[in-house]
């Protein structure tokens, strides 16, 4: 393995020798262990020495970096694999975005810093939108990893007041999402319970105008329940623990988590996070973002009012006829609910107990048993608190918006949950993961094929990289017509009793052929015994791996309806926030139009995210996470592999080292390089390609370096590129 000079195993994955998974996986490890937890993908220039074949003499640096750096970023998908060091090491703050603002991706460190400024100056130069894909499993550093591209960003561009102005708001809105959509879980104390893409808006200078950001699907359920050693969100720890006597008081609330049930369920405490002074910092946040001081109130009151409706304890009744029905055991709870929003307490007790269906003209109540009357608490609770998510995350965008009359550049930055195999996997982590098999296949359009079709269309001899492209995977998620989201959505709409096992029945006899799809029916089928197979289970095989959902809850999952007494019941609020957020309980705007389902509203939104990942300049950071205590100095291999499997690592590098560090069109190639042939200057009759030709055999550049493609000409290696930038430059 090259040891570079001042560097701990190869820094660029391009060099490893040789090309393994063992030897990857080595070299991230002997990295991490002397703390450079930073990796990259992509020939890079080196220290002289160390490409032993190539006979051309390379000063290093080359004084022409700087020219050189608007060459590099046209090339796509610059990758920087991250592993979570779990411990705050000294390599970021003002001093280094300095350096890496000054030096090009190759020069320095891999670092975040290098790719956000290669993303940053291509934009703000060469006028080209780029995004930044963050990837890995929960707790692998991705949402750090944002922080840092942005606060990077931040740092490097524009100033003035304004300008100031607008990255604050930026920078401050993450706190604040921190607060309402993060949750201690036991893989990350600090979880991001949602997806998030944020556009930052740049003008033609690259000064930051603003942004808009887009969350996905936040996981609602744990607001009632949360699993063994976690928590709720952040902002009810924080609400209890940091708001001052009265406030508190204002609220009616205890300071106690003891005191709630959503809260009272599992660990109240996180080591290390001091939710009180969160809480301060989370109110200024969003008075910097600017919110008014009543919208803060209202926020916090909404919340409060999440707390106070789990504590509503409901009771088993019976009516006169014996009918099962429920009550509220203290009217009190209630009582404090409707004073707090301006609702008659009456009606929400009515809604939490009852309700009504229209058949035709005639309204028909049926009374609720106990376990329906909880369900529909529980309901209205993570329908408010999700809601109050969605206001805030437009309330935000709200202050951050430009108008639309302006040209923008814009940078994407993806911060999105990964690939999730839990015990037990659910309608959640089915969507998780398809979302991930499409990001999949930006990774696979955009660097693996897009790269090898080029050298294709270009007639250029090349040895294929086999990849798996996991396109047969997303069709069987999401197919219009024929896929398992389309049939989850046909059960769902379909009258007549329909129910989980009715889905799965369905699914199993589509897909009894397919070869990413298996269940116990398409298994005893094929006289297959897999003890594992649960019977409500079905098994797909994505690209990073198979993954058994239990279908339970599917249907309700994916219906997400909310009964309309409950909806009335809030848009019946005096309370401007809690009634905005309920707007189909508006009785005038009844609709007949169902609303899509959960299901059908992600898969949009993902083929939103999509076309607008497609319409930019990709760069990845492909985040790993070492162990799974969150312990720094600990690298568990076989972790790691299957990350670096699924991160699809490897193939990158393949696809990268057997390709070309540079190509350019023949013409504008000669226009830039004819300088350095006595042939083709000052004047250069024939055709560019042969220009071209002549001008490369005059400088006694190895065969072996270049390829002549129909319209471009290909370089290997970046050392011959900077060559002859370096010849250039001596010449003019
Ligand atoms: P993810 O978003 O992938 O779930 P996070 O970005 O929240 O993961 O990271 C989980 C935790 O790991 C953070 O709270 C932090 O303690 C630690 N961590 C992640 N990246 C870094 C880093 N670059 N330096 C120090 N600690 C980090
Ligand atoms: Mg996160």
């Amino acid at each position: 393995m090259p040891i570079l000079e001042g560097s701990i195993g190869v820094e660029d994955l391009v060099l490893l020798e040789p090309l393994e998974e063992e030897s990857l996986l080595k070299n991230l490890q002997l990295r991490y262990e002397n703390k450079e937890i930073y990796v990259r993908s992509l020939w890079v220039p080196l220290a002289v020495g160390v490409l032993e074949s190539s006979c051309i003499p390379i000063p290093y640096p080359p004084s022409s970096f700087p020219l050189l750096s608007s060459w590099f970023q046209t090339y796509i998908g610059n990758v920087v694999i991250s592993v979570n060091p779990y411990q705050q090491l000294p390599i970021y703050g003002p001093e280094f975005i300095a350096k890496y603002q000054d030096y090009t991706f190759y020069e320095l460190k891999p670092h975040i810093y290098a790719l956000a400024n290669v993303a940053y100056q291509s934009l703000r130069d060469r006028d080209r939108d780029q995004c930044i894909l963050i990837t890995g499993e929960s707790g692998a550093g991705k949402t750090e990893a944002s922080k840092l591209v942005m606060s990077y960003v931040a740092a490097v561009c524009g100033k003035g007041e304004q300008v100031n102005s607008v990255k604050e708001q930026l920078l401050q809105s993450n706190p604040v999402l921190e607060a309402f959509g993060n949750a201690k879980t036991i893989r990350n104390n600090n979880s991001s319970r949602f997806g998030k893409y944020m556009d930052i808006e740049f003008d033609f200078k690259g000064s930051p105008l603003g942004g808009v950001i887009t969350n996905y699907l936040l996981e609602k359920s744990r607001v009632v329940k949360q699993l063994k050693g976690e928590r709720n969100f952040h902002i009810f720890y924080q609400l209890l623990a940091g708001a001052d006597e009265q406030l508190l008081k204002a609220l009616k609330l205890k300071r106690d988590t003891s005191a709630y049930t959503y809260l009272n369920q599992e660990v109240s405490r996180v080591g290390g996070m001091n939710d009180a002074s969160n809480f301060q910092d989370v109110q200024r946040a969003m008075i910097v973002i600017g919110f008014s001081e009543e919208e803060i109130r209202q926020v916090l009151e909404v919340t409060a009012l999440v707390l106070k409706l789990g504590n509503v304890e409901l009771t088993d009744e019976f009516q006169a006829n014996g009918i099962p029905a429920s009550g509220i055991r203290d009217g009190k709870g209630v009582q404090e609910i409707g004073e707090m929003v301006g609702l008659n307490s009456e009606e929400v007790e009515r809604a939490l107990c009852s309700r009504t269906v229209e058949t035709g003209k005639e309204k028909v109540v049926t009374v609720l048993n106990v376990i329906q009357a909880q369900y529909a608490r529980d309901a209205l609770a993570k329908n408010i608190y999700s809601r109050l998510f969605n206001w805030i995350v437009n309330r935000i965008n709200e202050s951050i918006k430009v108008g639309t009359g302006e040209k923008k550049k814009v940078m994407g930055v993806l911060d999105i949950y990964g690939f999730e195999i839990l015990e037990d996997n659910s309608f959640e982590q089915f969507v998780i993961n398809y979302c991930n098999e499409k990001l999949q296949q930006v990774f696979i359009e955009l660097t693996l094929k897009e790269e090898q079709e080029e050298y294709k269309r270009e007639g250029i001899p090349w040895t294929k990289v086999d990849y798996f492209d996991n396109g047969i995977i997303c069709n069987l998620i999401e197919h219009n017509q024929r896929g398992i989201l389309a049939m989850l959505d046909e059960e769902c709409l379909r009258p007549g009793v329909v129910s989980d096992s009715t889905f799965l029945a369905k699914l199993n006899q589509l897909f009894s052929n397919h070869s990413h799809y298996e269940s116990k029916v398409t298994q005893n089928a094929q006289r297959l015994y897999d003890h594992s197979m649960g019977l409500s289970c079905f098994r797909i095989c994505h690209y990073a791996g198979k993954v058994m959902y239990n279908v339970t809850s599917f249907i309700d999952k994916n219906n997400d309806l909310l009964f309309r007494d409950l909806s009335q019941a809030m848009w019946k609020a005096q309370h401007p926030l809690l009634r905005s957020l309920f707007p189909e309980g508006n009785p005038k705007q009844v609709s007949l139009k169902r609303p899509p389902t959960a299901g059908s509203q992600f898969k949009n939104s993902v083929a939103i995210l999509m076309k607008n990942l497609y319409s930019k300049n990709p760069n990845y950071i492909r985040c790993i996470k070492p162990n799974e205590h969150q312990q720094q100095g600990q690298f568990s291999s076989e972790l790691v592999a299957v990350q670096a499997r699924y991160l699809g690592l490897l193939e990158n590098v393949r696809v990268r080292r057997a390709g070309y560090a540079h190509r350019q069109g023949y013409k504008s190639f000669l226009e830039r390089y004819r300088l350095l042939s006595r042939s083709t200057w000052p004047h250069w009759n024939g055709g560019d390609r042969e220009g071209v030709e002549k001008l490369l055999g005059e400088l006694s550049i190895s065969s072996e370096e270049l390829a002549f493609g129909k319209t471009k000409i290909f370089i290997r290696s970046p050392k011959t590129l900077f060559y002859l930038e370096e010849q250039r430059r001596l010449r003019i």
